[in-house]
Parts: structure tokens; sequence; C-alpha cells
């Protein structure tokens, strides 16, 4: 296997920033990444920004069928080279965000992908939030992102990190940390630490919510402002109407203690008094 900086070299390539381009070159790291994601050979995995392909080749091996997403169409012309003794992957040049991943699952025999990447730090909100949107497509995810959107997903609350990403992502999936990877594992090196995680989805959510749109405004609301007591930030959210004696009825028949902080609530608690809000204040 050649390393990324002779494929770099050999292609003439600049890395470029604005696509978060930073290639993983720590060939043991591509391999403990390859072995998270367990792949069975009648797997289809989709990958979030193949880059040179390095990953996608170890995948390729193992998986019925690797899916390799890459925006940058000089890296696709790589892939197209470098991959072309596997005949299993499919590189598609598309935006991940706009990739339809409930089309490729419903290619497979089980009607769901795996997903696996070094995902574009740069919006990897937007890429978890858009594949949680897919969950019902997806068996689990191994993402790598920068160290400290990592750790808001596994956070538990009361702390700092817990929030509005943390309870959005547990109430639908579990979230493990499998490695820290440092910069010098890349070229070019990131400015900031990387961690891959598991983000398996669970077959029910915590909570069977019935509204799961007002379940997600809800908890913004409830992180409005932090310092704030969740009663104060529920108060100002519209979301009770204008009498405050609604609010108050719909927290005491959670159980829950409108002088606590939103950060201190679990995803359970928040999913209770979503369920409660809707059974009380009919749309
Ligand atoms: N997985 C490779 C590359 C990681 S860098 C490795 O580990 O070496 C992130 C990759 O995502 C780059 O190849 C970049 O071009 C690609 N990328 C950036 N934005 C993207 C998007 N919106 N959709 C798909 N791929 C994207």
């Amino acid at each position: 296997m050649k390393s990324i900086r002779t494929i770099l070299r050999e292609h003439d390539i600049r890395p470029r920033k604005s696509y978060g381009q930073s290639f993983l070159e720590d060939i043991n790291i591509i391999d403990k990444i390859a072995r998270a994601a367990a792949l069975k050979e009648t797997e289809t995995v989709v990958e979030i920004g193949s880059g040179l392909g390095v990953l996608t080749a170890m995948m390729a091996k193992r998986a019925a069928k690797v899916i390799a997403l890459e925006i940058d169409p000089r890296l696709v012309t790589v892939l197209e080279e470098e991959l072309q003794m596997y005949s299993n992957v499919e590189i598609v040049a598309e935006d991940v965000l706009r990739f339809d991943f409930r089309q490729a699952a419903d290619e497979t025999i089980d009607r769901k992908v795996k997903v696996v990447g070094n995902i574009p730090y740069n919006i990897s909100s937007p890429i978890i939030f858009g594949l949680m949107d897919y969950r019902d497509s997806i068996s689990e995810m191994v993402l790598m992102m920068q160290r400290e959107v990592a750790e808001r997903l596994s956070a538990v609350p009361g702390t700092k990190e817990y929030g509005i990403p943390t309870v959005l992502v547990n109430m639908y999936a579990q979230v493990s940390t499998i490695l820290d990877v440092p910069p010098t594992c890349f070229f070019p090196p990131p400015r900031v630490h990387s961690q891959v995680i598991r983000i398996s989805i669970r077959e029910r959510p915590l909570t069977e919510l019935t509204d799961e749109g007002f379940f997600t405004r809800l908890v913004k609301a409830s992180f409005a402002q932090r310092r704030k007591t969740l009663f104060n930030n529920l108060k100002g959210s519209g979301l009770f109407g204008r009498d405050i004696s609604t609010l108050e009825s719909v927290l005491s028949a959670a159980g829950i203690d409108g002088g606590r902080r939103g950060e201190t609530l679990t995803p359970e608690e928040f999913g209770r008094l979503s369920n409660i809000t809707r059974e009380l204040i009919k749309k």
C-alpha cells in the first residue's frame, strides 16, 4: 500500500482546508477503525469522505460492499485509480449531506447500512444530525471527529459537555468511545485532537415519544441559557403558552423540579416531559 504523501505527490494534490482534509496516515489507527467497524461479509458500509481510499480498501476486503462518498473531484479521480481492483467499491462523488442513506439501505439484505468515516470536522454536527434522521436505515456508526465534539456525545448529565447533541443523540442511540487519536497520526496534522466513537442505534428510543419534533424543541429550549433554571428557560420558550400554570402543572405531573438546570435532566426525563406536555396541551 502506498503512503498518503506518495499518493498526494503522484497526483499533485494539495490538501484543502475547506473540505476538512486531514488524511489518516497511521496504518495502525486505520486498522483499529476498520476492526471497530466489525464488518460482516454480508454488510454494506457507507464511508463518509473516503479521501485517498486507505480505509476504504481495508473495509472492501471485509464487507460485501463499500459505498465511498467523496465530494472533492480530485480525490474521486484518485479513488477510481487506487481502488480499481476492488469490484465491491462504489465511488459516489457526492456531498454526504445530500446522500440518500435510505435508498442505499433499501438495496441491502437487512435494509440497513453501517456508516464509517473520518468525517470532515467543519461539518461534523450537520453530518451527525443528518445521520440520526436516517437512523431507521443505519445499524451503527463508527466515526472519527474532533475530540470535543465526540466528548459531547458521550457526556453524562450534570457535566459541561452534556447538552443538546447529547440528549438528541442518546435518546435514539448508545454512544461509546473507541480511541483517542493525536494530530500526529494525520497528514496534514489537524489543530485538534480526534476521537473515534461508536454510535449504535437503539432498537427503541429510551422513551417512546409521541411527538419527536416537540421533544427536539423542548430540549433546545431547556438549554437556551445554561445558567437559567429549567423553569425560566421553558417559561421564555413559547412552548407552553402564556399562562405559567400550564408549565407548572406539566413539571409537577412529570415529577421534575423546575428549579433544576436543563443540563441535569436525563434524556428519559426530557422524554417524559415532552410526552406529558403533548398530552396536556393538545395540538
Ligand atoms: N477518510 C480519509 C479522509 C478524511 S478527511 C482519511 O481518513 O484519510 C475528510 C474527507 O471528507 C476528505 O476526503 C474530504 O474531501 C471529504 N469531504 C469533505 N466534505 C465532504 C462532504 N460534504 N461530503 C463528502 N465528503 C466530504
